[in-house]
């Protein structure tokens, strides 16, 4: 089997209920590698970019609230990169179906998942479905040094007019 990287993101309810502990401890059982992480205030732009494909569903509006944090206390988004050999397809079984209500119930998605009023799926992870998915979905989240490994090909190069945030001494 090879090795391949896929992107997980734990989803404001996952951080509102106090999950990812839960979901970290779930997903260790894979025995793959964490190669970067970082909690993130998830913007309009990132969202949208992120559920491109999803653009004329019916849920879309809904599901742009939801990863963006609107829907809950907690504003943010935990967002992983797991590596090792067949990374996709270990993560998505643990992960568990789309629909919490036909979720494996041991799977994190039929443990912790619900379906609101609304008829959006609250279910806790996004995980990506296949290794272009991955490429594209890591590339959106992740800059070249927050991976400890080099996934993909990057390069050096000088911004002329860069706006950076620093710390004042
Ligand atoms: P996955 O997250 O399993 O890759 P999709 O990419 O198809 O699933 O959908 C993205 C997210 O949109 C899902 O995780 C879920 O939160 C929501 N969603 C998907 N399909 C539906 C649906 N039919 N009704 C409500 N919400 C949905
Ligand atoms: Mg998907």
């Amino acid at each position: 089997m090879p090795n391949t990287k896929t992107l997980v993101l734990i989803k404001p309810d996952g951080l509102a209920k106090s999950l990812t502990g839960n979901v970290l401890t779930q997903l260790s059982e894979t025995h793959l590698q964490i190669i970067g992480s970082k909690i993130i205030r998830v913007s309009a732009e990132l969202a949208k970019k992120h559920y491109e494909m999803h653009r004329s569903k019916p849920f879309y509006n809904d599901l742009i609230d939801y990863i963006t944090g609107k829907l809950h206390t907690r504003h943010k988004v935990m967002a992983l990169v797991y590596y090792g050999e067949n990374a996709l397809e270990k993560v998505r079984d643990i992960c568990g179906d789309t629909n919490p209500e036909l979720a494996d119930p041991e799977s994190i998605r039929g443990k912790y998942g619900r379906i609101l009023t609304s008829g959006l799926f609250e279910n806790v992870v996004h995980t990506s479905d296949s290794i272009e998915s991955a490429e594209r979905e890591i590339k959106l989240w992740f800059e070249p040094h927050e991976i400890i490994f080099d996934i993909y090909p990057s390069e050096e190069k000088v911004l002329k007019s860069y706006k950076k945030l620093v710390w004042i001494d």
